[in-house]
C-alpha cells in the first residue's frame, strides 16, 4: 500500500545534530508506546495525524506524507537553545506559547528561521503556515492538559507536518521523551532526553516513568 508507511522505533539516541550518540534497549520501545498513545489521544480530539495504529512493540503504520521542512518548536517555559542564544534565565513559565521555526536541515544544525524564510524560500505557503501554528498551539493545550493530572509539566516540544496525497495538512514524526521535554511538577526531575543529552543518568528509567503514568491514565 502506498499511502502508507512502517515507522520503526530505534534505541539509538543521538543529541547536539548527532555529535552525541548512544543505543539504549528498549528506548525504542518506549517512544513507540508513548507516541502511539499520544497521537491516539490527538487524533480524538480532532488533531489530523498520519498515526494508523501501532503494529508491535517498536513499529507503527502511518499514512505516509511529504514532510514539510519546517521543524515546529513550542515552548511554554525557558530552556535549552532559547538560553543559550538569548541569555535568558532557565524556568521562566513564558506569559504565552513560543513558536520557533527551525529548517529542517541536519547539514545546517536546523537553523532557526524567521516566518518570512519558511515563506519566500517555498518551505510552506502563508496558509499552511497559519494551519500549522494554530494546530501546534492547539497539541500544546491538549497535551498540557493531559499531563497535568499526571505530575508531569509540558515545558517545550518540536513538531514535524506532512501531506498526504490528497494535500491534507497531518502532524506527523513522533511525540515521545526524545521530542518533549517534560519535568516533573513536584521535583522538577528531567523525564526526557534531556537526561541523555546532559549526561543526567538513568535515561531508561524517565522513559518508563512517563510510560508508567500515562499507561496508569489509560
Ligand atoms: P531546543 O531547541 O531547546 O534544543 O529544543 C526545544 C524542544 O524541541 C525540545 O523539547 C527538544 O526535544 C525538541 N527538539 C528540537 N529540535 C529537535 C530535533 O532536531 N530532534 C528532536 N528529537 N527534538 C528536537
Amino acid at each position: 500500500d502506498p499511502s502508507a508507511y512502517l515507522v520503526e522505533y530505534k534505541n539509538s539516541l543521538t543529541a547536539f545534530n548527532a555529535a552525541k550518540k548512544d543505543t539504549i534497549e528498549g528506548k525504542g520501545r518506549l517512544n513507540n508506546l508513548i507516541s502511539s498513545a499520544l497521537f491516539e489521544f490527538l487524533g480524538g480530539k480532532g488533531i489530523p495525524t498520519h498515526f494508523i495504529r501501532r503494529i508491535d512493540d517498536t513499529h507503527q503504520l502511518v499514512r505516509s506524507v511529504k514532510i514539510v521542512p519546517i521543524e515546529v518548536v513550542v515552548r511554554n517555559i525557558t530552556t535549552g537553545t532559547l538560553c543559550r542564544r538569548l541569555g535568558v534565565k532557565e524556568g521562566i513559565r513564558l506569559p504565552r506559547p513560543l513558536i520557533e521555526l527551525c529548517l529542517k536541515d541536519d547539514a545546517l544544525g536546523d537553523p532557526l528561521i524567521t516566518e518570512d524564510h519558511a515563506l519566500l524560500f517555498g518551505w510552506t505557503t502563508t496558509e499552511q503556515l497559519q494551519k500549522i501554528k494554530e494546530i501546534a498551539l492547539k497539541v500544546n493545550s491538549l497535551l498540557s492538559e493531559y499531563f497535568l493530572p499526571l505530575g508531569i509539566v509540558l515545558v517545550d516540544f518540536k513538531l514535524e507536518f506532512g501531506t498526504d496525497g490528497e494535500g491534507n495538512l497531518l502532524l506527523a514524526d513522533e511525540i515521545s521523551p526524545d521530542t518533549c521535554r517534560f519535568w516533573d511538577r513536584d521535583t522538577n526531575d528531567r523525564l526526557d532526553k534531556d537526561r541523555f543529552r546532559k549526561d543526567l543518568g538513568n535515561v531508561l528509567g524517565a522513559y518508563e516513568e512517563i510510560w508508567r503514568r500515562i499507561s496508569g491514565k489509560r
